[in-house]
């Protein structure tokens, strides 16, 4: 409670808490995560690596399901052509990206899907949205990642799918670091506040937080704790083992003291359900 008490005197700036450096692993996923100022060397080396190397796998398994598309993308172009390097494996799904937008016909392709019985009222208000000539680049991505889930045929999803891939390989084509930076993007570390209601007193609070990937992050969205946990019991473990991390990588009584008071927070959101000793 003493220590409660005063992080919430503090007047927050941003998130602070002193326990960040130390979280390596994701409570909710248990995948690594990447320092947001790290993301360009990951890129860099991932790039001097085989995008099937051991090194690209340790965060394939983390990725969200567009960026594991297109990473499997290139995996593809490097089985075909396997004396590319990297850079020219992303320099080759360009040019499959122009290719393939080249030779789709949009238009027809929405109006199949259009045309398809059962298509929601929201998938429906999406292809509308979509093809809106005042909908720009990145919001285009994000109603073709939603309109995924309408879509029944598994030929449709497929096509939508690569649609999907050409278009985010073309979009953040400036460069083959930027490409790999912005793919790697979702696993770079967020913090995650337990209890999200912003009404409480403070909920830049230290002892409200546990570190996850910004992807994990977005997925829970603003879901009450207990709630959540029930969804998802599989992150108990995981939770737990990222405190442990931290516990034993920080190996100081302030940071104990703190990752105690986490813990309460966890048990009082999960209303009892989760108790972890550190
Ligand atoms: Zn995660």
């Amino acid at each position: 409670m003493q220590i409660n008490a005063f992080y919430k005197n503090q007047i927050s700036f941003g998130i602070y808490s002193p326990l960040k450096q130390y979280a390596q692993h994701c409570a909710y996923c248990g995948e690594e995560m990447i320092d947001a100022k790290d993301l360009g060397d990951e890129a860099d080396k991932l790039l001097q690596e085989n995008f099937d190397s051991e090194y690209s796998k340790k965060f394939f398994k983390a990725l969200p399901p567009i960026e594991q598309n297109v990473l499997s993308e290139l995996e593809q172009i490097k089985i075909k052509n396997p004396s590319l390097s990297s850079k020219e494996v992303i320099y080759q799904s360009i040019i499959n990206s122009k290719n393939f937008l080249n030779n789709f016909d949009k238009k027809s392709f929405f109006k199949q899907i259009e045309q398809t019985k059962n298509l929601s009222n929201k998938g429906q208000n999406f292809i509308k949205e979509i093809q809106n000539p005042n909908t720009d680049e990145d919001r285009e991505i994000i109603l073709l990642k939603k309109l995924l889930r309408h879509v029944k045929t598994g030929e449709q999803q497929n096509k939508l799918k690569n649609l999907i891939v050409s278009q985010y390989i073309l979009k953040n084509s400036s460069s083959a670091n930027g490409l790999v930076s912005k793919l790697l993007s979702p696993l770079v570390l967020s913090v995650e506040h337990i209890y999200p209601d912003k009404k409480l007193d403070s909920p830049d609070n230290p002892t409200n937080y546990l570190y996850v990937h910004s992807y994990c992050n977005g997925a829970r969205g603003s879901k009450n704790f207990k709630d959540f946990l029930e969804k998802k019991p599989e992150v108990i473990p995981n939770i737990q083992k990222s405190l442990r991390e931290i516990d034993k990588n920080a190996n100081s009584l302030h940071v104990y003291a703190i990752l105690k008071e986490v813990c309460n927070t966890l048990k009082e959101q999960s209303g009892g359900k989760l108790d972890i000793m550190i």
